[in-house]
């Protein structure tokens, strides 16, 4: 089976793998301003969007954001969680305490979380055990520095955290994953990666996975781009065959814009 496909084609046996746009608050937002910008949200997105649209607000906007998006498509993510179950780790939050919240799914990996929290590849994978345990979909991170790139270690990068990450999952847990391909470089700079720079990886993480799982899996996987998406380099960033939604920060904190990056099919050009 040919394991390039466009974002959205149909497979053999009729699914598909839905465009997915995903908004990371960081450390923005009162629960106020969540709120507003959610009703907002809501509003805009009438008709039913045909990306797959998650937020992921901080903690504290959580519970009231879920209680607004009930009955809406939209999804809900944590940007992070403890792996333990439950315990003395003050300060931290378990995978079924997000769930309980309202999430579906939660960003594991992040380049903050491993470069200002020193979250290293085992940890981060038992953060996914975690995540999948709990019933949430984890939005899996990974990324090279700019140093990594010019030292041409990318591709050793990108397979060292895969598969440390992934460790032992099962197929059943990888059709639950989704990947992020976030260039540490990228992030928060407004240097993004060219279209090209950045299907090369995504075609790399989806052969790695093709390997390992099989192309089925493979060409179900979503894997998304983060690292200085705006409405203006979106949609082509999406023409890539490889490219199957982007993860979000900066753009996504202005519901305008966020809502542009969800409608970036009428984008001219794509
Ligand atoms: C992110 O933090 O996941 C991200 C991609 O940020 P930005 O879009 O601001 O580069």
């Amino acid at each position: 089976m040919e394991i390039r496909m466009k974002a959205a084609v149909h497979l053999e046996d009729g699914k598909m793998v839905r465009p997915v746009i995903a908004g990371n608050w960081k450390m923005n937002k009162t629960v106020a301003e969540a709120v507003d910008f959610v009703s907002r949200l809501v509003k805009a997105l009438t008709p039913r969007p045909e990306p797959e649209v998650i937020i992921a607000p901080p903690f504290t906007a959580i519970q009231a954001v879920a209680e607004l998006l009930q009955g809406s498509p939209v999804r809900l993510a944590a940007q992070n969680l403890h792996e333990a179950e439950k315990g003395a780790y003050t300060g931290e939050i378990s995978g079924a305490m997000i769930r309980e919240a309202g999430c579906t799914h939660v960003i594991i990996g992040h380049s903050e979380r491993r470069t200002l929290f020193g979250e290293q590849d085992e940890r981060i994978h038992r953060k996914l055990v975690a995540a999948l345990a709990a019933g949430l979909k984890p939005i899996f991170c990974i990324g090279e520095t700019l140093q990594e790139r010019e030292e041409g270690r990318m591709k050793n990068v990108i397979e060292r955290q895969i598969k440390e990450g992934l460790n032992n999952l099962t197929a059943d847990d990888i059709r639950r994953t989704l990947v992020a391909y976030e260039p540490v470089w990228a992030i928060g700079t407004g240097r993004t990666a060219t279209p090209v720079q950045a299907e090369e990886v995504h075609r790399f993480i989806r052969e790695w996975i093709a390997g390992r799982y099989g192309n089925e899996a493979a060409a179900e996987m979503a894997i998304l781009y983060g690292g200085s998406v705006t409405p203006k380099n979106i949609a082509e960033l999406m023409s890539q065959p490889d490219i199957n939604g982007a993860l979000v920060g900066g753009a996504s904190l202005d519901v305008g814009s966020f809502v542009q990056l969800v409608a970036y099919q009428s984008i001219e050009g794509v």
